[in-house]
């Protein structure tokens, strides 16, 4: 049997082990410390345009204390793109707010303006108030159409969190992705594109923001000698040792964003010619995927029936891992009761489209594997 080839994996740069020996010489293996600055700035360097960033704990813990800056509470509405992991829309409940999902459009997968804007005016009809926050995701690392979302966001007042945990390094416009909304969220899981093996960071629009989302994330303890709180505060600060994974994982980012989109033009100059398969493609110029995972769209009626549910289950017994597009929150038991705005772009999305490995550590040869294992059951049909 040939090695398992994986979604998307950990991949060490080799520094990283070196932050981590220096966090244990120092005895700086805490929540707070000198990778966690480092960390930081490096990301602040990365990200350009003035953002204050503030490494977390999680990717869902930034969105979390985004949303709760941004004055979200009980009974308060939040838009969210339907078409994402559950992390984007799950600390809204926590806030005891409630998600109003809007569908993708075809061109990014992401979220669509116009059912952004319909969604904005339907609700402020149903409930007499605008919703609080607008989340939209860049799937698998395409940016969202920033431009139209923030035009709308700006002529109805309502912030954008940009949820940019899987596309670190994408570039909208020839800005980094994260430098657009009020608040951003990074993730640096395990699969993402660098990883601190668990860990994420909120993006700030100001100094301030910044500031305050330490507080909120270190039990909103007050500045006295004894334990003072007037707010409820949670533990969310990312370790110095995580911190010190992140340090070594920036020196290789760019060869990992590299690596992606090369993964991306290996699979497409392979499958170029099969009938049926198409890829999540930037639509422009205007747009620069770090290709963090590289997904296909499965058309049956051109593959004589054959669906992406096939496709997976041919990789999976030949030992390689690929997986369904998310599911779109509005499909979800958990969030069946929601309100959602759409034509069902991401439904059939989610029906026809397969992730493909994608990880940095790849080979051609590995790529070359699963291409042709593609082509062979395409080409048989
Ligand atoms: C990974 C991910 C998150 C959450 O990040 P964690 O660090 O795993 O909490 C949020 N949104 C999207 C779209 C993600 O892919």
């Amino acid at each position: 049997m040939n090695n398992r080839i994986y979604l998307s994996l950990a991949h060490m740069g080799g520094q990283e082990q070196k932050f981590i020996q220096k966090a244990f010489d120092t005895n700086w293996v805490v929540p707070l410390g000198p990778n966690v600055d480092e960390f930081e700035g490096k990301l602040e360097n990365f990200l350009g345009k003035n953002k204050h960033i503030v490494a977390l704990s999680s990717g869902t813990a930034a969105i979390h204390l985004g949303l709760l800056q941004l004055g979200v509470g009980y009974g308060d509405e939040v838009i969210c793109q339907s078409f994402t992991f559950a992390a984007s829309a799950n600390p809204i409940a926590y806030l005891g707010a409630k998600p109003v999902f809007v569908d993708s459009e075809q061109d990014t997968w992401n979220m669509s303006p116009e059912f952004l804007e319909l969604a904005i005016n339907e609700r402020v009809k149903a409930t007499g108030k605008k919703p609080k926050a607008i989340i939209p995701v860049h799937l698998y690392g395409m940016p969202a159409k920033m431009s139209e979302i923030l035009d709308i966001a700006v002529k109805y007042e309502i912030p954008v969190l940009e949820d940019a945990a899987e596309a670190l390094g994408s570039e909208y416009k020839g800005q980094k992705c994260g430098a657009f909304g009020e608040f951003a969220c990074f993730s640096f899981n395990g699969n993402k594109i660098i990883t601190t093996s668990g860990g994420g960071a909120l993006g700030c629009s100001a100094k301030q923001q910044a500031r305050k989302t330490i507080f909120y994330a270190t039990q909103a303890r007050e500045d006295a000698p004894h334990y003072q709180h007037s707010e409820i505060g949670y533990n969310y600060r990312m370790s110095n040792i995580c911190a010190g994974i992140g340090c070594g994982q920036m020196e290789v980012l760019p060869d990992r964003i590299a690596q992606r989109r090369k993964n991306n033009q290996v699979y497409k100059q392979c499958l170029s010619e099969i009938e049926g398969i198409t890829f999540q493609t930037e639509p422009n110029s205007d747009f620069r995927s770090n290709y963090w995972l590289t997904s296909i769209i499965v058309n049956p009626e051109k593959t004589n029936g054959i669906t992406r549910e096939d496709l997976r289950l041919t990789l999976e017994s030949a030992n390689i891992e690929s997986r369904p597009l998310w599911k779109p929150m509005h499909l979800q038991p958990v969030f069946a009761e929601r309100p959602f705005y759409g034509d069902r772009t991401s439904e059939k999305l989610f029906e026809n489209g397969l992730c493909l490995p994608s990880g940095s550590s790849l080979t051609e040869n590995d790529l070359e594997r699963v291409a042709e294992i593609i082509i062979s059951q395409l080409r048989n049909k």
